[in-house]
């Protein structure tokens, strides 16, 4: 069984998970041509499909305790699950406790990755399928209820506004951490304690942002949406249909993997396989992503 925590420094990365998803490469990776997958078969089940962890990391620094995304939730929208709203039992099941988290960290403002913002006194945690509309009953309540959640300004102004907050799970998972004062807009580099700091990786969304681990000369980086694949370590020009702006998300991908390589840090996914810690190598003329 793989270890579920690792240490950067002084901080400590507890590794959880809400489950996982499922995709076909043609689906995700339009763009890309079937025969540029041979190098990477390895990724892939044995019926070509591509599995995702849905994974959020626990982070413990200078006395804070930090929770990057919150998972799918139940409420899946169109989404092909395999496996679906672990992430309470799992973090209960490892020792943690919800009151304990002090900052949640949103990477992104998509259904998978704000599945947990609330509860909802009825059972279910969100609104029901991400296009469609349901009514519910029940006042949402912030699943941790001592945190504040950090969102980034130009996401939040895009998911509030327009169409996109008619996605069921915007109402229910993300606006009422505005209507309960729980929110915390943040723009640019910011540092949430001495050690753990945010960093704009735009393109996937307009505020998608990574988390920068730094202590005692030792580096990570949570790299959120910034790539979801294996493959994009060596492709960084490989960008998603979810990928809102491709070029830019390619401009940051690129930057983001060259950073993480020169500053010899470990790139930490929550897409990739669980626990999704990891370094970048140089094998024959390609760069992958191993797990430590
Ligand atoms: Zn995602």
């Amino acid at each position: 069984m793989p270890d579920y925590t690792t240490r950067v420094g002084n901080v400590e990365i507890l590794a959880l998970s809400d489950g996982s998803i499922r995709f076909t490469p043609d689906d995700f990776f339009p763009s890309v041509p079937a025969e540029a997958w041979d190098p990477y078969r390895e990724y892939f089940t044995p019926e070509g499909e591509m599995i995702m962890n849905l994974g959020c990391f626990l982070l413990r620094s200078e006395g804070k305790t930090i929770l990057i995304d919150t998972g799918l939730g139940i409420d899946t929208g169109h989404l092909d699950t395999l496996d679906k709203g672990k992430l309470l039992t799992d973090m209960e099941a490892k020792g943690v406790g919800r009151g304990e988290v002090d900052i949640v960290g949103i990477t992104h403002l998509h259904i998978d990755h704000v599945g947990w913002n609330f509860l909802y006194d009825d059972g279910g945690d969100s609104a029901g399928s991400q296009d469609s509309e349901v009514e519910r009953s029940g006042e949402p309540q912030a699943t941790f209820g001592n945190a504040r959640y950090w969102v980034n300004n130009a996401d939040w102004r895009v998911f509030t506004r327009g169409a996109l907050r008619k996605r069921a799970y915007i109402p229910a998972q993300v606006l009422p951490l505005q209507e309960q004062d729980i929110l915390e807009l943040f723009e640019g580099e910011r540092q949430m304690t001495g050690e753990v700091s945010t960093l704009p990786t735009p393109g996937h969304t307009p505020g998608h942002t990574s988390f920068l681990i730094a202590s005692q000369g030792e580096r990570a980086v949570i790299t959120g949406d910034a790539i979801h694949s294996r493959a994009q370590a060596q492709e960084t020009h490989w960008s998603p249909r979810a990928d809102s702006k491709p070029d830019v998300s390619a401009e940051s991908r690129k930057n983001l993997l060259e950073r993480i390589e020169n500053d010899n840090a470990m790139l930490i996914s929550g897409h990739f396989p669980a626990p999704g810690f990891g370094t970048l190598v140089r094998l024959e003329g390609r760069r992958y992503w191993q797990a430590v």
